[in-house]
């Protein structure tokens, strides 16, 4: 089992009534990665990722998570749960229940739950210890829900929209814990709308539109990204002027001979993942 992928899909279709939110998925997510699966609202992520929890069925095709079928029920079915952890889009159960209780009480349901006092910690709660779930801003509740997610020291790890309400300073703590966990051997599937995340998490994200795969590709490389051509851009003549060049430094040489030295405002830009992401999707030309 421990050979097995963390997460294999090939073929999985999901169809509400007459309509495939699914039409066809294949992919494989390693052991040990950090995978996003990123695209517009509706793409197909949440029930791409509830099939692979065990919390819908897929109409047809194949699915195997941690080695093991998700849809399979009984015991054998807890084990595996067991070796998950879910952070899902939103929660609001226990709310009257303090943090330390709230995530005292999870601990009790897992084999190997890791140390509570350590997971308030590293969420970032020490000071809303003994605070209601109800009593804390939205962006705290998503850390409580993250820290329940993890308290039961999971192989694998999914994460859906994880840092929606997080100021930036959350985020990057966020971060630094998801990259923590990987070091440990956490497997970690993610959906998320920030590329900036994705740009700085995921080993290999997947763009899903519609249903359907476009791209399986590492950040850096998706759309073709490290081979677009750079963008220019300088002062001259009092306005900005700009040109696209697959070879920027001698572009960027022309110009400083023409302006004997220090170019006004010089940039050099490469399509960052988020402009790549929206051509992909049709919603940048
Ligand atoms: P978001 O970014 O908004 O969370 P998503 O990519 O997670 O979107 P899904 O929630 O997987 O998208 O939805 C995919 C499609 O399936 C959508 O068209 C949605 O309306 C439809 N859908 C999802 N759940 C159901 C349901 N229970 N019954 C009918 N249609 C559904």
């Amino acid at each position: 089992m421990s050979q097995s992928p963390a997460i294999e899909i090939s073929g999985l279709v999901k169809n509400y009534g007459a309509k495939a939110a699914l039409a066809g998925i294949d992919l494989t997510v390693e052991r040990g990665e950090i995978f996003a699966l990123l695209g517009p609202n509706g793409a197909g992520k949440t029930t791409t990722v509830e099939i692979l929890e065990g919390y819908r069925k897929a109409s047809s095709g194949r699915v195997s998570v941690l080695g093991f079928d998700p849809a399979t029920k009984g015991s054998a079915a807890q084990k595996w749960r067991n070796q998950i952890g879910i952070v899902l889009q939103s929660t609001n159960d226990s709310a009257d229940l303090s943090v330390i209780e709230t995530i005292s009480h999870f601990a009790n349901y897992y084999e190997k739950p890791r140390d509570v006092q350590q997971v308030i910690d590293e969420v970032g709660l020490r000071e809303k210890v003994n605070a209601k779930a109800r009593e804390l801003s939205g962006g705290q509740r998503r850390r409580l829900d993250v820290a329940l997610g993890i308290i039961g020291s999971p192989q694998l790890l999914f994460l859906d929209e994880p840092t929606t309400g997080f100021d930036p300073e959350a985020r990057r703590s966020f971060w630094e814990l998801i990259r923590t966990l990987q070091s440990e051997g956490t497997t970690i599937l993610l959906t998320t709308h920030y590329l900036d995340e994705a740009q700085a998490l995921a080993d290999r994200v997947a763009v899903i539109n519609d249903g359907k795969i476009i791209e399986i590709a590492t950040p850096d490389t998706l759309g073709g990204r490290n081979n677009a051509p750079a963008k220019v851009l300088w002062l001259e003549n009092g306005s900005t002027q700009e040109l696209f060049s697959n070879n920027p430094t001698e572009e960027v040489m022309k110009l400083s001979k023409r302006f004997d030295g220090q170019i006004p405002e010089l940039q050099v830009l490469r399509p960052n993942l988020e402009e790549i992401y929206l051509r992909m999707i049709g919603e940048l030309k």
